[in-house]
């Protein structure tokens, strides 16, 4: 019989796992037991649409089977099965290899993240055995094949005999090594207890035929007599964790539950449990992850909730129960209201799926903001994760989304230095402070430094200061928190009293000539020269008017390459009154016009660089400023 080669990648996951030092060898039978389930999951869900398969739930059933002197260990199941063809491509093919993210990490992982990081299915088997059959029978097909594998070498399949659909995963364990004790795996209590540990909330009964020893009555009842029996034990309680209340289940089950259903290895920061007893009746147990999917910001990640219709599983990954706001929330839902037969078609109009998406957003959203309140830390790390995914929920709705996720958002705050929420924000307003103001940058520390907070500081007022690319977006299409506008420190109009503005009048008639000698100088780099009411120590600064500010040009411009021309915040050079060097500047644009012009470049410069703008041409810059200086 040739033996036919495994794909490129499935061999090197393979020769992964046959010489893997993995220390935690044991989640093979969860994986294959898992695997079991599914395929059950599969054929149950076809009974409950096609009456002619003649099944109901009680039927299906995963045996475990041991087999110590031949060293097998075999795992059954009476579920969908496959044609010869699915043994091939299933098998032959890692599952995941669609994923080309998957192929990428392989190369540069080793088995351990690859375990951990992304559960390994079927192949895990091969860590703790030497050759593995599988033998299958696809639900409906007369045949059955046998599929079987030592490993990197290749695999045969041939025909073989089978009662009725299902599958039959086989292990021969390997020789017990110096470090490793392979033969645990073909003892009853090492298999209950791993049944217990990985599989209990298994839907179908997991059974075990267990070799048991009792006493019988000797004829003479003096010497007494024992006679070994089998029997079938039920190794797990078959109860969905989602059933049960809180708190039974432990931390840790949650997070196994996790771990596996979701293939996860990050631990959730939150656990939510939801019991809905209304309109519409469900149970719904929902996970806010630990870190950030490494899929997240890609076209393959899958926003959704595994829909399950009493206890069946009819839907991997209903996106229609998730916001996008809320895309990261992984979980189930379960419940009696939706018909089992549903097609994904029908779903989307159903009154049902929209009142428990409805129903789940409110308790996401009010978990969130309990976490906000009474576990701060907790929840700046969670906004850490995930805030720009709120931020993004605003925008793309235009706003719609505001009234959900405008309680949820942080900023970082100039005079709390720590970020905080808009309601602590308002909650802080003087009665003299009319708006919320914000100051848009590349970090921390360079926002903190722009000339246009000065005045703001003076006042003690505080500030929020926005990092993100999409921030002043976001900001843009919430326009208010509690009635308080949001205004941009750029916006001096405001901060002016009646004085000031007299007086900003005056100077604009005193500077006009100098005024438009620097917007002659600098041609059609800015919109206009101005005097400003906000300088204190800097001599210059440049603000954009009209809606676009730097931060938003700059975003625009990383995914609009070629428009990237067009896309231009309004520049506005304020030069400061009581500088030295606008006087100097004024002298010489009277008595040396040339290196008044230069004079004009070199203040447009500096401001640029305050604002966190690139120079044009840095070369002409330096040399500009050599030639003002000798
Ligand atoms: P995954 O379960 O993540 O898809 P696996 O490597 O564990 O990856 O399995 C690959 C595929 O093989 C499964 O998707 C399934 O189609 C098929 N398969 C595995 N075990 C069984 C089984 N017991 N019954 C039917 N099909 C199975």
């Amino acid at each position: 019989m040739a033996k036919k080669q495994f794909k490129a990648e499935s061999k090197r996951l393979l020769d992964l796992m046959i010489n893997s030092i993995y220390t935690n060898k044991e989640i093979f039978l969860r994986e294959i037991i898992s695997n079991a389930s599914d395929a059950e999951d599969k054929l149950c869900y076809m009974a409950l649409t096609d009456s002619s398969v003649g099944m109901s739930r009680e039927d299906f059933v995963i045996r475990i089977d041991i087999d110590k002197e031949n060293r097998l260990l075999s795992v059954k199941d009476n579920g969908i099965g496959m044609t010869k063809e699915e043994l091939e491509s299933n098998l032959g093919t890692i599952a995941r290899s669609g994923s080309q993210k998957f192929r990428d990490e392989m190369e540069k992982m080793d088995d351990i993240d690859i375990i951990g990081k992304f559960g390994v299915g079927f192949y895990s088997a091969f860590m703790v055995s030497d050759k593995v059959t599988v033998k299958s029978r696809r639900y409906g097909a007369e045949d059955a094949w046998c599929w079987t594998s030592s490993g990197v070498d290749g695999y045969t399949v041939t025909p073989c005999e089978m009662d009725g659909a299902g599958t039959e995963v086989i292990m021969h364990i390997k020789s017990d090594t110096e470090d490793e004790n392979y033969g645990k795996y073909l003892e009853q209590y090492t298999i209950q207890s791993l049944v217990k540990k990985y599989s209990d909330y298994i839907r179908y009964p997991i059974k075990l035929k267990m070799q048991r020893t009792r006493r019988v009555q000797s004829d003479d009842d003096k010497t007494p007599r024992y006679e070994d029996y089998t029997e079938d034990v039920t190794l797990n309680s078959m109860i969905p964790i989602w059933q049960r209340t809180k708190n039974e289940v432990r931390k840790e089950d949650y997070e196994d539950f996790y771990a596996e259903k979701f293939m996860r290895s990050d631990k959730p920061l939150r656990v939510i449990t939801v019991i809905a007893e209304g309109q519409v009746m469900f149970k719904a147990l929902l996970f806010i992850p630990g870190e950030v999917p490494y899929d997240y910001f890609t076209a393959e990640y899958k926003k959704g909730l595994q829909l399950y219709s009493s206890g069946v599983l009819i839907m991997e990954s209903c996106e229609e129960m998730l916001p996008d706001h809320f895309r990261f929330i992984k979980g189930v839902v379960d419940t009696q209201d939706i018909s089992l037969n549903i097609s994904r078609e029908t779903l989307q109009h159903s009154r049902q799926v929209k009142l428990i998406a409805t129903n789940l957003e409110k308790k996401i959203k009010s978990e969130l903001q309990r976490m906000m309140e009474s576990e701060p830390e907790e929840y700046e790390k969670f906004f850490r994760l995930f805030g720009i995914q709120l931020k993004y929920g605003i925008l793309a709705s235009y706003g719609m989304a505001a009234d959900t996720l405008k309680d949820l958002l942080m900023y970082y705050s100039s005079t709390e230095h720590k970020l905080v929420s808009l309601k602590d924000y308002v909650s802080r307003m003087s009665e003299d402070q009319k708006y919320i103001y914000y100051a848009g940058g590349e970090d921390i520390a360079k926002i903190d430094k722009l000339p246009q907070t000065e005045v703001i500081k003076k006042k003690g007022w505080e500030m929020l200061y926005l990092t993100d690319n999409i921030d002043e977006f976001a900001i843009q299409a919430l326009r208010e928190y509690e009635g308080k506008q949001f205004k941009s420190v750029n916006d001096d109009e405001e901060l002016l009293g009646d004085e000031d503005k007299e007086k900003a009048d005056k100077d604009a008639q005193q500077y006009k000539e100098l005024l438009d000698f620097v917007k002659d100088a600098l041609g059609g780099k800015i919109k206009e020269a101005r005097i400003s009411r906000q300088l204190i120590s800097q001599p210059v600064c440049l603000t954009a008017e009209g809606g676009l500010s730097f931060e938003m040009e700059k975003y625009l411009k990383s995914f609009r390459r070629e428009q990237s021309e067009e896309i231009m915040a309004q520049r506005i050079l304020q030069l400061n009154p009581g500088h030295e060097i606008v006087s100097k500047l004024e002298q010489a644009v009277k008595e040396d016009p040339d290196r008044a012009k230069k004079l004009c470049e070199l203040l447009y410069g500096q401001a640029c660089l305050i604002a966190g703008l690139p120079i044009d041409d840095p070369a002409a810059f330096s040399q500009l400023i050599c030639s003002l200086i000798v």
